[in-house]
């Protein structure tokens, strides 16, 4: 059976651990893993954020794609024989910013054997806000913006219908990164909980998610206790990829070596 990791970053994440990419495949490899996707964050639009050092703390410069690439296949040649290792990016879906995304997939698509596709921000005070960076921030941004948590949370879920229909130009694999991320800080902001529960309301969203091919992840960053608690799929949620046979891999998140495989036991209990 193949033991995946499908969503790790690498030494080149400045909010991450530091810690050199090869000692978290060496964890993977000691863990049993036998594949390991390789997903930093690709470089956002220098029109989004355009202070290069603040650009840097998210993700990739454009400037170092290159290096990340190399480096990608330097561990490629190390541990090939032990582990296999994709090359991969995480990108940031960008309403508005599309044509970027696009025109970026295919310069790279060569490089690439594995893509993850995440929406990390959506539409609120002054532009693009994001969902999952702090909780001040998202009162900032989102919350008190719009008023209530009600309209931020179908926002969002109207972003993600976007995204789900979007052609991103990369056949090789279509996966959706921690699909509920809106849940990030659910236990400071409470959502109405019919919302959340409420069965039907993800039908539609699934259906979607099924047949347009897109698998989804189990995000182990997403168990991490002050968190929600739920890896970003909530019952319903679930409900409706057992129901639609929908695909969930694993992904750790990990931005360093203490995350790697941890939740993989909840994650085959869930999916299992
Ligand atoms: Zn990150
Ligand atoms: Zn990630």
């Amino acid at each position: 059976m193949v033991k995946w990791d499908t969503h790790t970053h690498s030494q080149f994440c400045k909010h991450g651990s530091g810690e050199e990419t090869a000692l978290m495949v060496e964890k993977a490899i000691d863990l049993g893993f036998t594949r390991y996707s390789i997903s930093e964050h690709a470089p956002l639009p220098e029109s989004f954020i355009p202070d290069p050092a603040r650009r840097s703390e998210f993700t990739l410069l454009s400037s170092e794609v290159d290096d990340y690439f190399s480096h990608i296949k330097e561990l490629k040649k190390i541990y090939g024989n032990r582990i296999e290792i994709l090359s991969g990016l995480e990108i940031d879906y960008l309403s508005g910013f599309e044509q970027y995304t696009f025109e970026f997939i295919k310069t790279y698509q060569n490089d690439l054997d594995d893509l993850i596709i995440s929406l990390h921000c959506i539409d609120g005070k002054g532009g693009l806000r994001s969902v999952d960076y702090t909780p001040d921030d998202f009162k900032d941004g989102l919350l008190n913006y719009y008023g209530s948590i009600n309209t931020v949370y179908s926002i969002y879920w109207e972003t993600v219908k976007k995204m789900l229909d979007m052609d991103f130009g990369f056949s090789k694999m279509k996966r959706i990164g921690h699909i509920g991320l809106i849940n990030k800080f659910s236990n400071k902001f409470p959502w109405v909980s019919e919302w959340m529960n409420d069965v039907g309301f993800f039908e539609n969203i699934f259906s979607q998610v099924q047949s347009n091919g897109w698998t989804l992840e189990f995000n182990a960053a997403g168990m991490t206790k002050g968190y929600n608690g739920n890896a970003y799929l909530t019952e319903p949620m679930l409900y409706w990829c057992k129901k639609m046979n929908i695909d969930i891999l694993y992904g750790s998140d990990s931005h360093g070596t203490e995350m790697v495989g941890m939740y993989y036991d909840n994650y085959l209990e869930l999916t299992g």
